[in-house]
């Protein structure tokens, strides 16, 4: 899949082939000029492969790198992005070398934003093992880390040069992390592609099963969509925006809850709510909520706010968003499963009253 990222030199495939990362070594060597391989993992995936792929990586130009951190979101932070690009300065790297951001969302964000900002950017290679990462994360060239204040706050927009996707990774996930992924699955089907979402449903036991003939093509569809979005729009603009469904409700249901709640799980609860906004706005097509809420349930996900979630913090998060303007919070609301309702520049400016009562 070809993701156009404003002019030739930017632009950047996606390949999704099962088999992928065993072909990875000669196809960088093909795809990507670069002296040496930086590989950034975390340390659970860089025990379960890194090793592996740094070895397979030698042998062409300078030996490989792995630098590694340890798991999980608090180490997308800036402590983080100093000790890799510290690292990379006492290895004496230079800008003929390439990152390969090696894992799932935080690797690739991370990893991402260490190539943005080193020596002033060089090359970046994502290969990603999650399938949120596969499925979203990976393409779109957003990289960043956390800071107390927040996630994401302070990134850079940095295309990546190549994306390898091999679904044959995600086999080795636990089932709720394919969950995790399969909720952004679901999120494009609802605003690009009621084909898509049909497909899901009828194959949802065997994607959380992680049978790798449902979920290569689940892939492959996710990134053909994802890539239409961003390549209209590479930069954060009004169509991007549309990716936004869900996230809106599901972003202040995740800082409420401090990151107790996963991403995932937030998204999904977040997706069910915007549609009923948008039901009760009559913009959306009745009957909307309760698909997504049959399909999120499916997930092994909850489809309400769960019992005891603090409402008033939830709003006062909608409120603080960066999408308000004058008291009012803007959300991208479907029209009919499957597609998006224009409203003003893709979204709609709504009252955090009406917002409130769709917590409960
Ligand atoms: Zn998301």
């Amino acid at each position: 899949v070809r993701v156009r990222a404003g002019g030739e030199t930017r632009d950047y495939d996606v390949i999704v082939r099962r088999g992928l990362l065993a072909e990875l070594p000669s196809l960088l060597a093909e795809r990507v000029r670069v002296h040496r391989w930086a590989v950034i993992a975390d340390e659970t995936v860089a025990g379960l492969y890194g090793f592996a792929l740094a070895d397979r990586l030698s042998g062409r130009g300078a030996p490989p790198l792995l630098l590694t951190f340890p798991a999980g979101e608090e180490h997308k932070s800036r402590e983080s992005w100093v000790r890799l690009t510290d690292a990379l300065l006492d290895a004496g790297c230079g800008r003929d070398t390439g990152i390969l951001a090696f894992g799932g969302g935080v690797t690739g964000d991370l990893a991402g934003f260490v190539a943005a900002t080193f020596l002033r950017g060089v090359p970046v290679v994502q290969v990603p093992t999650s399938l949120v990462a596969m499925i979203d994360s990976s393409v779109g060239g957003k990289t960043g880390v956390d800071t107390p204040g927040g996630k994401n706050l302070v990134g850079a927009f940095h295309p990546p040069r190549l994306v390898a996707v091999d679904p044959e990774a995600t086999r080795t996930l636990p089932r709720r992390e394919r969950a995790q992924g399969l909720v952004e699955a679901f999120k494009h089907g609802a605003i690009l592609d009621a084909v898509y979402f049909d497909t899901l449903e009828n194959d949802v036991a065997r994607l959380l099963d992680g049978d790798p003939l449902a979920t290569e093509p689940a892939v492959l569809r996710s990134v053909e969509l994802k890539a239409s979005v961003v390549t209209q729009d590479e930069r954060e603009g009004d169509y991007r925006q549309i990716l936004n469904f869900g996230h809106t409700i599901g972003h202040a249901l995740e800082a409420a809850s401090a990151y107790r709640l996963s991403h995932g799980g937030a998204v999904a609860i977040g997706m069910v709510a915007e549609a009923r906004l948008g039901e009760r706005l009559g913009v959306t097509k009745k009957g909307t909520s309760a698909r997504l809420a049959a399909a999120m349930e499916a997930l092994g996900l909850e489809s309400r706010v769960p019992p005891g979630t603090d409402v008033e913090a939830v709003l006062a998060f909608l409120g603080s968003d960066k999408k308000r303007r004058e008291g009012r919070v803007r959300f991208v609301l479907l029209g009919n499963l499957g597609s998006v309702d224009p409203g003003e520049g893709w979204t709609r400016a709504v009252k955090l009253d009406e917002v409130g009562p769709l917590l409960d």
